[in-house]
């Protein structure tokens, strides 16, 4: 990958860098329309990376679908699919992280211990590998973006990080290869999420500035429906995701909720 890498860049060409982890949905066929359009060669990752699951997590459960991705891939005019094992890139005498402050202490890194720790690792191999001169990322995992823009400005990476819109399904749900466990009556109950970023963005709109008022009247919501359990519903500042009190100018408003056993998240930038 990395003499293919070479190669292209000696052609004077460049190198558009999508990274996922596989069972590709529309959410991933965004950010590689937007990759073809950045780039001249358009370079599409798919490792299911052990090291951001924590212990308990879904790491052997992740859907995983090679045929069906590979033809997405191809339908958008991927020009190289990297997809290396486990093996390849952790071997058995792996010893080195990345360290990461500020940003991991908020919303999922709070659930999520050294998640985004194992992100910044993969992400990091991943960039040394594939050498992309940009690379995109989904704005529905946020607090993954901003992370990763903090680390490509702190540690001099010479590449341009580009976000993507949140994909969705007709009736609003985030896609997510994640939907996939989802039961049809847990699929029902998914959409609440939206429903309640909704509910918050019109109270905005028609004046409400106060963000305890908002996340209890969305917690209210979402636990009015079956099988449900809230992680954390917060409303923040975009850049240092540091909890705001009153809406004054563009705030975050994220949240991760449990349906069932399936772990969900959404976010919206939320003006007064
Ligand atoms: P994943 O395979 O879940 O690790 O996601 C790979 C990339 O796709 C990440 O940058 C995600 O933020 C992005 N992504 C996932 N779901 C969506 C979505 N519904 N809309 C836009 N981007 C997404």
């Amino acid at each position: 990958m990395q003499a293919r890498s070479e190669s292209i860049r000696k052609q004077g060409k460049r190198i558009a860098f999508v990274p996922t982890m596989g069972f590709l949905h529309e959410g991933h066929c965004s950010l590689l329309k937007k990759g073809r359009v950045l780039g001249d060669d358009l370079v599409l990752s798919i490792f299911v990376n052990p090291t951001q699951f924590g212990p308990g997590e879904d790491y052997d459960a992740y859907p995983r679908d090679m045929e069906k991705d590979l033809q997405l891939a191809e339908r958008e005019v991927v020009d190289a699919v990297f997809t290396p094992s486990r093996e390849e890139l952790y071997g058995s005498n792996f010893q080195t992280g990345i360290e990461l402050e500020k940003l991991p202490n908020h919303l999922c890194g709070l659930s999520r211990p050294s998640h985004f720790q194992g992100v910044a690792l993969v992400v990091t191999k991943l960039f040394h590998i594939v050498k992309p001169h940009v690379a995109i990322f989904g704005e529905k995992d946020y607090q993954q973006l901003a992370i990763i823009r903090q680390m490509v400005r702190d540690l001099d990476f010479d590449i341009q990080i580009e976000g993507g819109a949140i994909v969705r399904e007709k009736d609003g749900l985030a896609m997510s290869s994640r939907n996939a466990y989802l039961s049809a009556e847990q699929r029902k109950t998914a959409l609440c999420l939206f429903q309640a970023l909704q509910k918050a963005r019109k109270a905005v709109a028609q004046g409400e500035t106060d963000t305890a008022k908002i996340i209890n009247d969305m917690a209210f919501f979402i636990q009015s429906h079956p099988d449900t359990e809230i992680d954390y519903i917060s409303i923040c500042d975009p850049q240092t995701l540091d909890s705001v009190d009153r809406i004054q100018k563009s705030v975050l408003l994220a949240l991760a909720v449990k349906v069932g056993k399936t772990r969900l998240i959404d976010n919206m930038i939320l003006s007064p």
